[in-house]
């Protein structure tokens, strides 16, 4: 993605809807979903070095704060956005799973970088070869580190699903069975 592209700013797009003199109507999941879409809570969890390109990612030049993310949050119970960005070790895959445990629904999960996505280059008997081993992750985002424009490029993504996931998808027998599927009741 170009520099130019990502540093442009915007206004949040008008979900579909009628409009006319004075109103707009629209239906209450795309009013939802546009609301959620632009108030993502990141939680980063950041091991190594990924976390800094985050921290990047987060300063003047690239500005997460236009996409309606610049609060962080280092508390589960008020985030939606698990941020997986370095090296997972064995042991530290049930304190990750703890902390997606705790985050509130909807949640949703991105894996940033090589090892959260795959283990990267640590094909060792100590690091976790991707966390969807062990926790449901929504986009996976590539690179040894990826650039913030890459991490850009996966909160886009991550807005995209919100914006388009109905709302009752995670009362579904589907949901549920993913999160089964996990050892997560
Ligand atoms: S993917 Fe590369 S840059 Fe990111 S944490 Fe792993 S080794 Fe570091």
């Amino acid at each position: 993605m170009a520099t130019e592209q990502v540093n442009k700013p915007g206004i949040a797009e008008m979900p579909e809807g009628l409009t006319g003199p004075g109103f707009f109507a629209t239906s209450l999941e795309k009013a939802v979903g546009l609301a959620r879409k632009n108030s993502l809570w990141p939680l980063p969890f950041a091991t190594s070095c990924c976390g800094i390109e985050f921290m990047a990612t987060m300063g003047s030049t690239y500005d997460l704060a236009r996409f309606g993310s610049e609060r962080l949050s280092f508390s589960p119970r008020q985030s939606d956005l698990l941020m997986v960005m370095g090296t997972i070790a064995k042991k530290m895959g049930p304190v990750l799973k703890q902390v997606y445990i705790q985050m509130a629904e909807p949640k949703w999960v991105i894996a940033v970088g090589a090892c959260a996505s795959s283990g990267g280059i640590f094909d060792t008997y100590s690091v976790l070869q991707g966390i969807d081993r062990i926790i449901p992750v929504d986009v996976y985002v590539p690179g040894c580190p990826p650039r913030p424009e890459q991490i850009i490029s996966g909160i886009l993504k991550i807005q995209e699903l919100v914006e388009h996931e109905p709302l009752r998808r995670r009362l579904l027998p589907e949901y549920d069975a993913l999160l089964k599927s996990y050892q997560i009741e």
